[in-house]
């Protein structure tokens, strides 16, 4: 049974602003249609609050249109207003904010700009910590200092794609005008170079920044957000623009309202922007300075540190009683690992089982002895019976007699594989990633027809690597325990339409979703 709740009914809804529990917070009336699910209706017949709402579903004559047609504008935060005005043609009606929590602008100290061209760069000689390595510099006047967050002309470092790029990006801060024509770094270390043409050349290693709308955020970032990168370069002092006045934004803490009029040389620092995972990476100050360590004397740079270390880690390494190593997972013999060939950018990767390693001259492994194994559906495909399409099994793989010996850092991580031949063991099994299971021989890793495949004989059948085969037995028993425990997660899917995320997410077994909310009455009929 379904009913809505027109929340218009219980009057003024109070909200807590963003980041602050302020009581005095205060969101106007809202028309809000929630879908109550079964269990929440038959506990509001048992006298829960709930039962004082009362059910307009009935009164309303065509709820959809009540819907779509409402006259109420839609309402927001000055935050969210702020973030998107721009993106609307159509005013938004934007609930005030008490006075006493309006943010008071910060006042600006006014800093003195080079246009690349400084008539004098002076060392500050009692600077030198140690020789060619200086901790301050004077460009016309003005004072720089290790650590110090700097406005640069762009253009200046080594990778002239990333300024083609930078000038070509499809989003602009239209409410800063130094975010599109100036880039931001912090400077790591200074130091002087004998040039090609210039002579002596006075220069730095730039901790580069990123402004918020070349990022993921793009239109909807805040203008006066920057964000560190793990990418740094050696710039040249005389690129230097100005100071950037910064203010701190820390973790858990609201972002300045965007509305600010003023001096655009005014930004605040959030976390790292990782664009290769698409991600914004918070690091601690305990792995900033692990990262530091890893810095040559005298050139302290995170970024530098960080790439250090993510080099580290995927190196292979040699370990005793036959095993090896990389990005803190070891390998051992039989067991079954992907494989990424170079030059594949498309495609399900290969499945091989490490027969042995072939170390060289070093006595390191550069090289290990594999056995392939066929993926099922890969030999399907390509069929068909008469009586229709044969049941696809992206899980199910078949043994070759093929073996061959491949470069080790070809190997991207494990799978687990087991010879199970009952259907329940399958199935148990399976429910996990990288879980697979063998049941097919055939002498060729590509066989003609299905008619190749022939039952895999259960001696010796699949070997199994002991080690990991147990792990990941009991990985798969703690969490049928915690499971038994606690039951799946309980979800509430907002924005919810008809239901397709639900939908997802049950079929994965992991989530049941309790609550959805919808606006349209006849897509919130159709959930579920
Ligand atoms: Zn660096
Ligand atoms: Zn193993």
């Amino acid at each position: 049974m379904k009913r809505y709740i027109d929340l218009s009914d219980i009057g003024p809804v109070r909200k807590a602003r963003v980041g602050r529990d302020h009581p005095k917070w205060k969101m106007p009336t809202a028309e809000v249609y929630v879908e109550v699910p079964k269990n929440v209706a038959r506990s509001s017949a048992r006298g829960s609050p709930l039962t004082s709402f009362r059910d307009d579903s009935k009164q309303l004559r065509d709820p959809e249109k009540s819907v779509l047609q409402h006259k109420n504008a839609t309402c927001v935060t000055p935050r969210v207003n702020a973030v998107t005005q721009k993106l609307f043609t159509q005013a938004l009606r934007v609930a005030q904010l008490p006075a006493d929590l309006v943010d008071v602008p910060l006042e600006v100290r006014k800093r003195r700009v080079h246009h690349t061209d400084p008539t004098s760069i002076e060392w500050d000689d009692t600077s030198m910590t140690i020789p060619n390595h200086y901790g301050r510099v004077v460009i016309d006047g003005e004072r720089y200092s290790v650590g110090d967050i700097v406005i640069v002309e762009p253009g200046y470092d080594s990778d002239h794609r990333r300024a083609r790029n930078a000038s070509s990006h499809e989003a602009r801060c239209h409410d800063n005008a130094l975010a599109d024509t100036k880039w931001f770094c912090q400077i790591s270390y200074m130091f002087e170079v004998q040039g090609a043409s210039h002579g002596r050349r006075k220069m730095f290693h730039a901790r580069w920044l990123q402004h918020g709308s070349q990022t993921l955020l793009q239109e909807a970032a805040h203008s006066r957000g920057l964000f560190w990168l793990n990418a740094c370069d050696d710039v040249p002092l005389e690129c230097i623009f100005s100071h950037c006045n910064v203010c701190p934004w820390r973790s858990g803490e609201p972002a300045p309202l965007d509305d600010e009029a003023g001096d655009p040389n005014h930004f605040f620092i959030g976390p790292t922007w990782d664009s290769e995972r698409v991600a914004f990476v918070k690091s601690s100050a305990a792995e900033d300075d692990c990262a530091l360590r890893k810095c040559k004397v005298g050139k302290p740079c995170v970024s530098c540190g960080i790439a250090a270390l993510e080099e580290e880690r995927e190196e292979w390494r040699t370990l005793p009683d036959d095993t090896i190593s990389c990005s803190g997972v070891v390998y051992h013999p039989h067991d079954f690992v992907y494989l990424h060939t170079p030059g594949q950018v498309i495609g399900l990767l290969a499945i091989v089982q490490i027969l042995g390693f072939i170390p060289d001259e070093s006595g390191a492994v550069s090289q290990v002895k594999i056995r392939h194994y066929g993926r099922y559906d890969t030999v399907a495909v390509k069929h068909s019976r008469d009586e229709g399409p044969i049941p696809r099994d992206n899980r199910r793989l078949f043994q070759t007699g093929v073996i061959t010996a491949v470069p080790v850092k070809y190997i991207t991580g494990k799978a687990y594989v087991a010879g199970l031949t009952s259907p329940w063991e399958k199935e148990a099994f399976v429910r996990d990633n990288d879980h697979f299971y063998c049941d097919l021989w055939s002498e060729s890793l590509r066989p003609a027809s299905l008619d190749e495949l022939e039952v895999l004989s259960p001696k010796p059948g699949v070997l199994q690597c002991t080690i990991c085969m147990s792990t990941a037995m009991e990985a798969m028993l703690e969490r049928d325990r915690l499971f038994k425990m606690f039951g799946p997660l309980k979800g509430l899917e907002l924005f919810a339409g008809a239901g397709g995320l639900s939908t997802g997410m049950e079929m994965s077994g992991i989530i049941q979703t309790k609550w959805a909310v919808e606006f349209s009455p006849a897509a919130a009929r159709t959930f579920g």
